[in-house]
């Protein structure tokens, strides 16, 4: 039950409404929001909480951004939805044509969802169709690696990472292959020697580059990422990069890709792509997939096409959240903020509780041997400390808004400390 103190819409709804991975016997009522400012979450009794994790790391310009929230209300007073199917709208063509300019060079197709799970399941279908459009009716599995995790439908599950995401539905997935990422134990000869085998039945490979950030932040080189790319090029196999996570600026490069020096055949975005205001989704392609539907009929051009496809208020989220990423400096607050993670966490692998740290860019991990009480407790207490964080897994972490202030990361960071230390 909701506290006495809680707004009479969290009451009246707590009965009816179903959240996210949440034990609804037994879960507390969420914490009501009434609004949000940059790092800040404004609480309905006046409290006030730095966001360490900028809503699931999508608001990376921070909350009402006002150029953002002003285009998104410039675009509603004109036109707030029109279908895609035979009808156009400048903000979408104009945001295919930004951010194939924008991403890794080569991606020249821009595919609109509204998801990343959805960008994930249009990545697998385009791969699969591609194969079958040349007349390759083998190459029908995918790739995917240990400790991956690519979306919540039924497609981008069966590419991830066996866990608790997937357990319930592990019957229903279809079949493919899960391989470690290659490393000092796994090296490169015997991940090209397992890839030469089962080649022929492989349409494409997927991973999240430089960090796989829902199965639990590991992390892994760009030199790692390009070798990947090169043994899927050897054999044929489309390599799809899903930057849902790590795009636009998150690991210190525009795209993950970029410091890896590889363009994918496909890439996924999502998450930061509207500034996390609204929620946009994008599939990109190089021409040499795009090319593999053209045709004289419809059997072979590409069977999707969602409801909202290319909204045009996200489009226009999504095109002033490019605004931001052209004239404001946000590769370099990345580069402070990961220096003040340095100084900040690294410190922490003293405490007897802490087993590693990581972090790359805008992202700081925190493995706990902490069991799922302790780490209730320590949210509670963080939130206490005027924190929001959210542990995944084993980890505690920050993938903070990127402009987020020195004082406000801090603030974070002595949270977690004292919280830590307790
Ligand atoms: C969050 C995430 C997804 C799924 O995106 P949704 O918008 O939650 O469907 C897919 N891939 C990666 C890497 C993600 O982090």
């Amino acid at each position: 039950m909701p506290p006495e103190s809680a707004p009479d819409w969290l009451a009246g709804g707590w009965p009816h409404i179903w959240l996210p991975y949440t034990q609804m016997q037994t879960a507390a009522p969420p914490l009501p929001v009434t609004g949000a400012k940059g790092s800040k979450i404004k609480l309905a009794d006046g409290r006030e909480l730095i966001d360490g994790i900028a809503s699931w790391w999508s608001m990376c310009h921070g909350y009402q951004h006002p150029h953002i929230v002003g285009a998104i209300r410039e675009q509603a007073a004109r036109l707030s939805h029109v279908m895609l199917g035979g009808l156009a709208h400048e903000q979408a063509f104009t945001l295919a044509r930004r951010l194939s300019a924008l991403a890794p060079e080569g991606l020249t197709r821009v595919f609109f969802s509204d998801s990343g799970s959805v960008a994930v399941e249009v990545a697998l279908k385009m791969a699969l169709q591609y194969w079958r459009n040349q007349g390759d009716h083998r190459r029908t599995k995918f790739i995917g690696f240990e400790r991956g995790y690519h979306g919540d439908t039924l497609g981008a599950m069966s590419v991830s990472a066996r866990s608790p995401f997937t357990a319930a539905f592990d019957a229903a997935s279809l079949r493919n292959y899960s391989l470690p990422i290659p490393s000092d134990e796994y090296g490169f000869a015997e991940f090209a020697e397992t890839i030469g085998a089962i080649h022929t039945q492989v349409a494409g490979l997927i991973m999240e580059p430089l960090v796989q950030c829902a199965g639990g932040f590991a992390m892994h080189s760009a030199d790692i990422v390009s070798e990947i790319r090169r043994v899927c090029r050897d054999y044929g196999i489309l390599f799809i990069a899903d930057e849902v996570a790590t795009g636009f600026g998150r690991t210190g490069s525009m795209f993950a890709c970029n410091e890896a020096a590889v363009t994918p055949d496909i890439l996924c975005l999502g998450k930061a792509l509207t500034g996390g205001h609204l929620p946009l989704a994008a599939t990109l392609a190089t021409d040499a997939v795009f090319d593999a539907f053209g045709g004289d009929t419809i059997s072979k051009a590409f069977m999707h096409g969602p409801t909202f496809m290319g909204n045009p208020l996200a489009c226009a989220a999504a095109n002033a959240s490019l605004d931001l990423f052209a004239r404001e400096p946000r590769l370099a607050q990345v580069e402070a903020i990961e220096a003040a993670l340095f100084t900040g966490l690294s410190p922490l692998t003293r405490h007897a509780r802490v087993r590693e740290v990581r972090i790359k860019g805008a992202i700081g991990a925190v493995d706990l041997d902490y069991t799922p009480e302790e780490f209730a407790r320590a949210r509670a207490a963080l939130i206490a400390e005027g924190v929001w964080l959210r542990p995944l897994g084993k980890a505690l972490y920050l993938m903070p808004p990127l402009t987020i202030t020195p004082e406000e990361l801090q603030h974070l960071l002595t949270a977690m400390h004292k919280v830590l230390t307790q």
